[in-house]
């Protein structure tokens, strides 16, 4: 498992002060699955998963957020050249999001096999860890519907329009 320090460092602004990067995983920048235009980086910490597009720093949409509680499941498929990490993200838009790849899951491409093997176990690990975890403010997910901040995780009324934490704009 590896973490970089370079990744670590554009995402600070977005980081909370107890938060800590655990993995980091870049997609390769050229060749086959990796993007050219959009090296995206991902940055799985001990509370979320933190996509970090690096090319378009400073534009719209240039990180999400995706809390651990609402991944649904993850699945690594291993290429001859490279693999790809796909995860299922209750409520993430996969036409428009970051991970977007047309179909029902996000997928992180272009990881070199190593990385695609660190990133999916430590998420599979984090899901496990919340899976064990006693049923609190959870109880009233299932009755309302919810939708979480892209920009900082936080749990939102679906009816929201704006984040009640930071502000953003709710899809
Ligand atoms: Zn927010």
């Amino acid at each position: 498992m590896g973490v970089n320090q370079s990744d670590v460092n554009a995402a600070k602004s977005i980081l909370w002060p107890d938060e800590k990067v655990e993995v980091t995983v870049r997609q390769r920048r050229v060749g086959p699955g990796g993007s050219v235009t959009t090296p995206t980086s991902v940055l799985a910490t001990d509370k979320r998963l933190i996509i970090l597009n690096r090319a378009n720093l400073g534009i719209r949409q240039d990180y999400e957020v995706i809390p651990y509680k609402q991944v649904a499941s993850v699945r690594l498929e291993h290429g001859i050249i490279s693999s790809s990490v796909f995860i299922r993200v209750q409520g993430y838009d996969v036409d428009r999001g970051l991970l977007k790849n047309g179909k029902q899951e996000g997928e992180i491409d272009g990881l070199n096999n190593k990385d695609a093997q660190a990133l999916s176990d430590y998420i599979n690990k984090k899901l496990e860890d919340s899976d064990s975890m006693p049923e609190g403010e959870e109880m009233d997910n299932g009755v309302g519907g919810f939708t979480y901040c892209t920009k900082c995780g936080t749990k939102n009324p679906a009816s929201a329009k704006f984040c009640s934490k930071c502000g953003s704009p709710l899809r």
